[in-house]
């Protein structure tokens, strides 16, 4: 099984991931673009069973447009966000792409909040993706 280990900056908030992410998204809403810094967010999500956890982390809770509460776990010493927790998705743990590190780590399949998209952050057009506005509502490209 393949293990994979995703930290923060300074490396002491550290997870230790077994087996393959159950959905990898991009997201492009405008407080996943406020949160990192960053154009747009990418992601992996894994169940909680697979994720061991090491090192201290401080949290943020956003209220989601759903209504659901996102829980955001970051190191209270560089503040990278590593890994959040969703009420949409119970008993699921998910981690920033950027965190592990790894150009090897497989592609996003979904994206979302297309419609606050920065027009030149695209994926390349041969990308057989699924791409979705908002949460739900596929079609293809
Ligand atoms: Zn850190
Ligand atoms: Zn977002």
């Amino acid at each position: 099984m393949t293990t994979r280990h995703a930290a923060c900056s300074c490396g002491q908030l550290h997870l230790t991931i077994e087996g393959e992410s159950v959905r990898i998204s991009t997201c492009h809403c405008l407080a996943c673009q406020r949160r990192t810094g960053a154009v747009f967010s990418n992601q992996a999500s894994f169940r909680r069973e697979q994720v061991t956890f090491t090192g201290k982390a401080a949290t943020w809770n956003r209220t989601a447009e759903s209504a659901s509460v996102v829980t955001f776990n970051f190191c209270p010493t560089c503040g990278s966000t590593v890994y959040w927790e969703s009420e949409s998705f119970p008993g699921r743990v998910i981690v920033a792409i950027g965190n592990f590190a790894d150009p090897s780590f497989p592609a996003p399949t979904v994206s979302v909040w297309e419609e606050s998209r920065h027009p030149w952050a695209s994926l390349p057009p041969d990308t057989p993706l699924t791409r979705t506005a908002k949460q739900g509502r596929p079609h293809h490209i």
